[in-house]
């Protein structure tokens, strides 16, 4: 797959990855403040850091691999890979002529270290996070962290030393949205999930009076519903902030961008509450 970067051609994602990456470091978490819907909820006492891969199994696709890991288990079912949210905003943003950006460089380094040296991840992955904590407590402010921001593993299972990051750092409020109904995650105090709906099959829309957590819904129309499905309609536009929500809600969140063209069952229309 031939990649145009920077005005220069290469033959392969692997072959710009030789000439201009080679043993060169990558930073796992960035500033959530630099993310315009991030930037939203954050008030003086918190600061936030997100950890963008690249979803579902687009690094084996984009490195031309044999076997294509996911990211991301239930991106077919909830059919959402085609509408995930990596090439929204800046991260869909290529200059005329070139064929990727930094951004989605960026997002397929990370995602391949975490591929191909899981532990090496992990430990600089436990490294950032020592750091951030450490900066957050001298300026007496809460450490967030999302780690999927555009991917759906279960960190949960994910062990650094014995212990995953929720384990190690009690302290920090961790938060993300998921597509996996299965996930176990209560026993972890500090980490909130918010259970992403779609219609997209039967099967997984059945799914919604049985996961046990906040369901956010994409609407396609300007106004929010006052309720879905029985439950009370939040506005999730006003914060990305989840773990703030009242139990036992509906996150409504309006359509967006190419979004709002999306008729796969991920967006809902009003006319089906
Ligand atoms: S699960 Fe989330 S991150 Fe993964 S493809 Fe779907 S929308 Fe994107």
């Amino acid at each position: 797959m031939k990649v145009i970067y920077k005005n220069k051609t290469y033959k392969s994602y692997q072959d710009l990855f030789n000439k201009e990456y080679e043993n060169k470091p990558i930073t796992l978490l960035t500033n959530g403040e630099s993310n315009s819907k991030l930037k939203k909820g954050i008030t003086k006492k918190m600061s936030v850091k997100i950890m963008h891969l690249l979803p579902h199994n687009e690094a084996d696709e984009l490195m031309e691999r044999p076997v294509k890991r996911t990211l991301c288990a239930y991106a077919i079912a909830g059919n959402c890979w085609k509408t995930c949210l990596n090439t929204a905003g800046r991260g869909g943003i290529t200059k005329k002529g070139e064929t990727t950006n930094s951004i989605q460089l960026a997002r397929l380094r990370r995602t391949l270290f975490y591929w191909d040296n899981r532990q090496g991840f992990l430990t600089q992955l436990h490294k950032e996070i020592q750091k951030f904590v450490t900066k957050c407590e001298k300026n007496n402010i809460k450490p967030c962290i999302r780690l999927n921001g555009t991917s759906d593993v279960q960190w949960e299972y994910e062990l650094h030393e014995g212990k995953n990051m929720f384990e190690h750092f009690p302290e920090v409020q961790f938060y993300d949205y998921t597509k996996i109904p299965t996930r176990k995650v209560s026993e972890y105090k500090n980490y909130h999930l918010t259970w992403s709906y779609s219609e997209a099959k039967d099967k997984y829309a059945k799914l919604f009076d049985k996961v046990p957590y906040n369901k956010a819904v994409v609407f396609r129309d300007k106004e929010l519903p006052n309720m879905f499905k029985g439950l009370k309609v939040i506005d999730g536009d006003k914060t990305d902030m989840r773990f703030l929500d009242e139990s036992n809600v509906v996150v409504g969140l309006k359509a967006k961008g190419k979004a709002r063209k999306d008729y796969t069952g991920f967006v809902i229309d009003a006319v089906q509450i």
